[in-house]
């Protein structure tokens, strides 16, 4: 496929605004791909060269590019910027500054998409003195090959703004509609992604060894599995009406990191399934010294420890640690403990289909000693009194509530469901839950509110169903000036001018932003609602959150993809009708 021609599908896939079309369209991208391509070509669609857990970059930002450009196309970098300030997209500014120049290549010229994209790789191998100015160099001779389509999608990669909104679900659809014609494919699709995070190593196994190659792929050290996730349940009472005994463990309120043992090689994964191994070395030389296994994969919480005190820090302590820059100080002034509380995989043996017990005397057994690493606490309940035990004693350490767990569960990776059910506090005091929404647009404020940029936040969650956003609120109230500020700074890079095809909104913002920018949002109460898209089926109404006010930032820890779910919020409907009827 000549890279042209996936511009073209770039293109078509950022025009449109309902997410069955992009569906339709990828689909068709697909068709058109051989074995060779639909790797390379998966990650492009994510604006990325590699799957999200490797750190591969092209390493060269705006400034850089903007060389490039002039260089290609014979100006200078002041030159592009100036247009780059007046249109206000890289891509568009390389296609204004291709086009004064008479450059214009026509869509037959250019290479193939294999071609640009190993160029692209190149250029992120390059290192050392004076990597920059080679870099510069052959990101302008790709660009002196292409056409204008291709030049502005391309440009758009290194800076990370061709967000063409394909979220997985409908990368998973797209290769079950190209492969099968229909969706057949994506349950076996998906457990397969779940446990490789991989994307592009799916859809080749896909083209090569057809389904039943995908489904021999399984858990792999040095591939984030994706993460177990917790239900919730409205009162002790329902967890031990629900599951019987169960394990009860704190929940402790900080990263959440996945390890993995490579022999003496050590990665940690983010629950977002980003690498953030250079982040943290206390944990990785925690796991070299304490680990007793060669390869291993565990799964923890990482928090913020105070080496004086003792205390254990609240998350908004703990998120500075992720950083990038004087990790080895930070790490001496707020050293990080991580909780371990499962284990996947040790020595070449997958450990998440055994049992939750099972698992967790494997855990103990793996680490040794206590230091950076501990092995958390859990304890066995079958009655309220037991769990609310280990609940208060939780709260009264600092902590956020707890975990229940089923005794017999294997490790669902990337699932929600009650093998896990937590239980949280929250600053009123009371049992009550918050609310992970994405801000999808923002509404323009009126009086003093209007030199803050904001008057109200238009907020979603996520329907994985669908692969949409669909509206639950709008946030009016509770943020202080800075924090406003704070919001439109946020949301500026993912400002567009059109509705963003996976979100479903009746209320039409001032300004939509694409979903990126994750908040806790706490609220008093779940109604029913004629406006809001969440939950809406038919005839049926939408739910809203009531009261709504923003609790904390979270875009450092969840993807948008990670928001709370439709399904959660009605199963927080139900509960929440049950606990009126019981008051
Ligand atoms: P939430 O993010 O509110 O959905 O709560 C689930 C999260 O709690 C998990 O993703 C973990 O990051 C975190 N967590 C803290 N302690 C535990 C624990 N003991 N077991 C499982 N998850 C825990």
């Amino acid at each position: 496929m000549l890279f042209s021609k996936l511009a073209e599908y770039f293109e078509q896939l950022d025009h449109t605004t309902s997410r069955n079309t992009l569906v339709a369209i990828l689909a068709d991208l697909y068709s058109q791909c051989d074995q060779s391509e639909v790797r390379p070509i998966t990650y492009l669609l994510q604006g990325r060269l590699a799957p999200f857990f490797k750190p591969i970059e092209i390493g060269m930002g705006i400034n850089y590019v903007a060389d490039a450009i002039g260089k290609a196309f014979g100006v200078d970098r002041k030159h592009v910027m100036q247009v780059f300030d007046r249109v206000g997209d890289i891509g568009t500014a390389a296609r204004q500054v291709q086009q004064e120049a008479g450059k214009e290549l026509s869509m037959e010229e250019t290479p193939t998409v294999l071609e640009i994209f190993n160029q692209l790789m190149a250029i992120s191998q390059v290192s050392g003195q004076g990597s920059i100015e080679k870099k510069i160099g052959m990101f302008a001779d790709i660009l002196q090959k292409l056409d204008p389509r291709s030049v502005t999608y391309i440009c758009r990669i290194p800076v990370g703004t061709l967000r063409l909104g394909v979220g997985d679900p409908t990368i998973l659809d797209a290769l079950s509609f190209a492969k099968s014609g229909d969706k057949s494919l994506r349950k076996p699709l998906e457990r397969a992604y779940n446990e490789t995070s991989d994307l592009g190593l799916i859809a080749e196994t896909l083209w090569k060894d057809g389904i039943e190659g995908v489904e021999k792929l399984s858990i792999m050290p040095g591939n984030p599995v994706r993460p177990a996730l917790a239900e919730r349940l409205p009162t002790p009472e329902a967890i031990i009406n629900r599951m019987g005994q169960c394990a009860v463990e704190k929940k402790y309120d900080g990263f959440r990191c996945q390890v993995h043992k490579i022999g003496n090689e050590v990665k940690i994964f983010s629950r977002n399934l980003e690498d953030m191994t250079g982040m943290f070395p206390e944990i990785t030389s925690g796991t070299l010294a304490m680990v007793d296994a060669e390869t291993a994969i565990f799964e923890g919480e990482a928090l913020a420890y105070h080496p004086l005190s003792g205390e254990f820090l609240p998350f908004q302590v703990t998120t500075k640690r992720r950083r990038k820059h004087k990790i080895e100080e930070a790490a001496q002034e707020l050293p990080l403990k991580l909780f371990a509380f499962d284990i996947l995989y040790k020595n070449g043996e997958n450990l998440m289909g055994m049992k939750y017990v099972d698992r967790r005397e494997i855990l103990a057994n793996t680490i040794k000693g206590e230091d950076s690493l501990i092995v958390s606490d859990w304890v066995i309940a079958d009655n309220v009194e037991k769990l609310m035990e280990v609940f208060n004693e939780a709260i009264e350490s600092g902590l956020e509530g707890i975990v229940a767990k089923r005794l017999d569960s294997p490790y669902q990776a990337g699932a929600r469901n009650f093998n896990w059910v937590k239980l949280k506090r929250t600053h009123a005091g009371q049992l009550q839950d918050t609310v992970d929404c994405v801000i999808v647009g923002y509404i323009y404020g009126r009086g003093k509110r209007a030199q803050l940029g904001a008057g109200a936040l238009l907020v979603a969650v996520y329907n994985p169903d669908k692969d949409t956003f669909q509206t639950i609120t709008k946030i009016g109230t509770g943020l202080t000036d800075e924090e406003w500020k704070e919001v439109v700074e946020r949301c500026k890079p993912y400002v567009t001018e059109e509705k963003p095809a996976r979100v479903e909104s009746i209320i039409q913002p001032s300004v939509w932003v694409e979903p990126a920018v994750v908040i806790e949002v706490l609220a008093d109460e779940i109604t029913r609602s004629p406006v809001h898209t969440a939950g809406m089926n038919g005839e049926k109404q939408g739910y809203a959150l009531r009261f709504p006010r923003l609790v904390s930032f979270r875009e450092s820890d969840k993807r948008p993809e990670d928001a709370t779910t439709v399904q959660e919020i009605i199963e927080m409907y139900q509960q929440q009708a049950i606990k009126q009827v019981a008051s």
